[in-house]
């Protein structure tokens, strides 16, 4: 199998003022076309040492492919570089230049003499079309059937250039297999459950290969398959995926892009009910998880952060007296704040969190952690306490996402079977 080594330059990204988004999405896209990759570098705006860089790497690997540096200014240099480690020159393509003036002359700017250098190509090079800019990415053969490709260092302009020019001459180049990858997404089994119940599935992965993936309060099951073409290795994952659903029933809520908000709102907008949120100790969190899913509005009325006792008396009309008795952190508090959310917002179901967030507010009884979620819908109400790990910002993800799984749990499990009331 073709493998590749990918450098992004810039001297940003040493600096640490830059993140690299652009090194993990290529490879990304390599690994589903079944093109490997051996490393990654990081190289600054420096010509030597990027052209060392390019030598260095097409020793060992099929290709190389660079972002970044192929802009106007003196310290873009990757173009330069790639003649230097080829040991050839670099020709002016005409078209790209007509392409830019054209550009330049729709937005009723002047093209300066340094765009010109960026129609300056390694000799040799296919030029890959940059639809998003005035840089176009190219492809040179290197010695020994190697190649180098050189693409922006915008991702808006990178992306585009590597789906759609780059990626399918590398496959028609290098005939690599296909990677189909399907994500099921599962809450409340930990990390350890789940290998327990799909022990023999995952020891015995080859091609389709298994592997678990732990997040804050869910864990994901990858299923990854190679094969010639996208639908052998598609319907290699089919058989698995269908064990694997069998033996998690109840706690696989989606696959692939499919979020536990968007799940849940689909399932509420199923019912035609809306929902409303009591949040205290997780702040909004709830809400903001739901309504970053578009369409939200269908279901979802409408949430209240109730963060100090005066709130959640005034604004979801808890009693002063279960406060005063119980505590704001208790069990019988969190189910007047989802019944008072109910209310207030003429919802059909609501959820409420309460709890100790920490670092500081925690006793003997109640210690940093834990939490209390409560649900209450028409014909029923569930509670439940959770003694989560971690700091502050740990303890408010995981109640965040133990709500949403209770409420996806209450409307998936056939608890509430009402239809509204
Ligand atoms: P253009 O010719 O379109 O200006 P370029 O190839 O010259 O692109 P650079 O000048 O290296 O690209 O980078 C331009 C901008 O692109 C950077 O300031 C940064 O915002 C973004 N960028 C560059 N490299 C990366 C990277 N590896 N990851 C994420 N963003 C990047």
């Amino acid at each position: 199998m073709a493998h590749v080594e990918l450098i992004a330059v810039g001297t940003e990204l040493l600096l640490g003022q830059l993140v690299d988004t652009n090194t993990p999405f290529i490879a990304a896209q390599l690994a589903d076309a079944g093109i490997d990759v051996y490393a990654t570098h990081a190289v600054g705006d420096n010509r030597e040492r990027i052209a060392h860089a390019i030598s260095a790497a097409l020793e060992r690997a099929d290709g190389v492919i660079t972002t970044g540096g192929l802009g106007p200014t003196v310290d873009d240099l990757t173009k330069e570089a790639v003649c230097d480690a080829l040991g050839i020159d670099s020709v002016r393509h005409e078209p790209t230049i007509a392409r830019m003036e054209a550009f330049f002359a729709s937005i009723g700017r002047p093209m300066r003499e340094n765009n010109r250098k960026q129609a300056d190509l390694p000799r040799g090079s296919i030029v890959l079309e940059n639809p998003h800019g005035t840089a176009p990415g190219f492809l040179v053969s290197a010695f020994e059937g190697k190649f180098v490709a050189g693409l922006p260092g915008v991702p808006q302009e990178m992306k585009p250039i590597l789906i759609d020019h780059l990626l399918p001459r590398l496959r028609e180049r290098f005939g690599g297999e296909r990677i189909v990858t399907r994500v099921l997404h599962t809450t409340g089994l930990g990390e350890s459950e789940i290998d327990h119940r799909i022990e023999d599935v995952f020891r015995a992965s080859e091609n389709p290969k298994v592997a678990l993936l732990a997040h804050i309060g869910a864990c994901d099951v990858k299923i990854m398959a190679k094969a010639p073409s996208e639908a052998e290795a598609a319907a290699m994952i089919a058989p698995l995926e269908k064990e694997l659903r069998a033996r998690l029933r109840g706690h696989v809520y989606g696959a692939d892009d499919e979020s536990l908000a968007a799940t849940i709102l689909a399932l509420l907008r199923k019912r035609g009910w809306r929902l409303a949120t009591a949040e205290s100790c997780t702040g909004g969190r709830i809400a903001s998880a739901l309504t970053s899913v578009a369409g939200a509005s269908q279901s979802f009325a409408g949430g209240v952060v109730a963060y100090e006792n005066a709130a959640k008396i005034a604004l979801l009309d808890v009693d002063a007296r279960v406060i005063e008795e119980f505590g704001a952190v208790s069990e019988n508090a969190a189910l007047a704040m989802a019944h008072g959310a109910r209310a207030r917002f003429g919802a059909e179901v609501a959820i409420a969190t309460t709890g100790v967030a920490g670092p500081g507010g925690g006793s003997p009884e109640k210690p940093v952690g834990l939490v209390w979620l409560a649900a209450e819908w028409p014909d029923g109400h569930r509670s439940v306490s959770v003694n989560f790990a971690g700091d502050r910002e740990a303890i408010q993800a995981r109640a965040t996402q133990a709500s949403l799984a209770l409420l996806w749990g209450i409307l998936t499990s056939g608890e509430a079977t009402a239809k509204s009331s």
